[in-house]
Order: C-alpha cells, then structure tokens, then sequence
C-alpha cells in the first residue's frame, strides 16, 4: 500500500486520440503528481473531456500509454479509487438524493458515511427528496456527493459548476480546495479562469489537442508576461493600440516601460496611471488569439 503514495496520480505519455480523421489530442505529455490540484483550461472543443474520459478508462488512446495511481485507468481496481463528476451523468429520476448516495456507497470498498457526503455537498435538507423534483444546481451537487461516495485518492470534475448559480458555485468551488486540502488529487476542468484561479495549485492550457501553457497560475500568466497600462487623458488620443472608454485609455502590452517612454516623448498628458499585470483571462486569450479555430 505504501509504495501507492509514491506513484504519480496521473502520468499521459504521448497520448493521442483521433476521432476518425479528427485529432482531439495531438501526443500530450502530462504528470500529475499526487496531491496537486490542477485546473485543465481551454476553449471549446480543446480536448478537456477527451481527456478526462481517456484517464477515466471511458475511452481508449488511439496511441500512447495513460498510468492513472500507478495503474491501467481501465482495471477496477483503480477506478475504484477514482471518483468522477462528468458533464453526461444519468440517474433514475424516481430515486430520493439519500437512496442514490446508497447505492453509489455500495460499490465501493470503504465509502465515506452519508451524511459527511451530505454535508459535503450542501444536501442535508434535500436527502429524502426525489432526483426529479431538483433544481439543476440541485442535481449537481448531487453528482459532487456521488463523486466523493468511495472517499476518492483522485477527484476528477469535468465543468462542475456548469449551470450553478453563483452562490451554488462559490460553495461548490470552496468543498473542491477542501477536498483538495485534505491532500486529495483533484483534476477539474473549466472555461473560467477565475475558478482556476482561485482553487488550482497548476493550470493546464488546451487547445486543439495540444498543451500550449502548463504552471501556475502566475506563470501561465506569465507567460504572456503582458501587462495593462491605464490612464487618463484629457486631449483625445488617436492611437489604435488604446482602447478607450471616455477619457480612459487601456492598452496590452509586453514592454509598458518603451510604451510610457514613448508617450511621454510624444508629450502626452496622461493622469491616473496604473500599470498591473494580466489577468488568467487575458493570459488565457493571448495565448489562444490569432490563430484559426478548427470546429468539427
Ligand atoms: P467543451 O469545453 O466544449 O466540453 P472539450 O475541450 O471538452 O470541449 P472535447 O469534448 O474533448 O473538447 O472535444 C475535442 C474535439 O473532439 C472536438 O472537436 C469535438 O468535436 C471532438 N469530439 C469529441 N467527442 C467526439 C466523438 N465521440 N466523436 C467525434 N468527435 C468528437
């Protein structure tokens, strides 16, 4: 048992996978090593659930080995101490949230007690109602207990808090970084950076099929290394590398000192100046921008 904490949680060695002439993921390499919570970020269609389902052993690689806790994702053995939150669940409509949370209990070998799950989820007052009389937010959370039922050494959570309101969310997002504090491996994959943000240790950027960015989220903004330069001018400037609401300017860019010094020669007159770094969202947009987007 021991020799399990040394394993990675998830290693991908020159995974592909092709849907008939598509490449959804182009030879990824990626290990994850126990214990870190990583945020998979991209556009649609970037690979996010291909390769999710491919560590769940829901699909199989068209090349390249996948090793999920030391193990073949496809053995039971693993997938028992995986435990998953996709975007397709289905449940029996006719079950109550306490019988469903039962009988997902009941596959696995030493499940956490129901009304910690309960608890977990924010379900407590919802355990004897009926999975069709829930709110959308409802049935996810729902899907977030059945996920943690076999007190999973791997979470993986694909698009979470899809169709949750933002308070449903913000408590969703505070259970996954405890969940994660208690030195859980979690994997969640998101189109909000705010959410990687904010409860990832590492962001893994994907974008058609490949890994364009891969650190924290200081170095993948960093990456871009762009920063924003605003300010305030009275005298309208007509210089399209602005964009302007009023009398405030805005403007990306790598090298701020070269664009102030260039403004100032210019003898422009600006107030308010203030010069921070990217945010995810513009790291994330520069870095997938300009190029075209393949939609199948
Ligand atoms: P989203 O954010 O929209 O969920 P994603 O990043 O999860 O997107 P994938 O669902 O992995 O992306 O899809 C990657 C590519 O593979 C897309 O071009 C998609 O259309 C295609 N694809 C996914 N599943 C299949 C399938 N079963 N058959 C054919 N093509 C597929």
């Amino acid at each position: 048992m021991s020799a399990r904490m040394d394993e990675d949680a998830v290693v991908f060695r020159g995974v592909s996978k092709n849907y008939g002439a598509l490449v959804a993921l182009d030879a990824i390499d990626l290990r994850i090593p126990r214990g870190q919570s990583v945020a998979i970020l991209g556009p649609n269609g970037a690979g996010k659930t291909t390769a999710i389902s491919l560590l769940l052993g829901l699909r199989s690689a068209t090349a390249g080995s996948i090793s999920v806790l030391g193990g073949n994702p496809c053995e039971q053995a693993v997938r028992a101490r995986v435990g998953a939150m996709l975007q397709s669940s289905g449940l029996p409509e006719y079950l109550r949230v306490d019988e469903a949370i039962a009988l997902f209990r009941s596959y696995y070998p030493a499940p956490l007690p129901i009304d910690e799950l309960l608890a977990l989820a924010g379900l407590n007052e919802l355990a004897r109602s009926r999975i069709a009389r829930l709110s959308g937010g409802q049935v996810q959370r729902l899907y977030f207990a059945l996920a943690l039922c076999g007190n999973p050494e791997l979470l993986v959570l694909d698009e979470p808090t899809v169709g949750l309101d933002v308070e449903a969310r913000r408590s969703l997002l505070a259970t996954i970084s405890e969940i994660a504090k208690r030195g859980r491996t979690v994997l969640m994959s998101t189109h909000y950076l705010d959410e990687a943000d904010a409860i990832a240790d590492r962001v893994v950027v994907i974008d058609r099929g490949h890994i364009i960015a891969d650190g924290t989220p200081s170095e993948v903004k960093g990456t871009v290394g762009r920063k924003r330069v605003a300010f305030t001018s009275r005298v309208a400037l007509d210089d399209e590398r602005f964009v302007r609401n009023g009398e405030r300017y805005e403007a990306l860019t790598e090298s701020p000192e070269s664009l102030l010094r260039e403004l100032f020669a210019r003898n422009v007159e600006i107030e308010e100046l203030t010069v921070t770094g990217a945010t995810l969202e513009e790291a994330f947009v520069a870095l997938t921008a300009g190029e075209h987007r393949h939609v199948a």
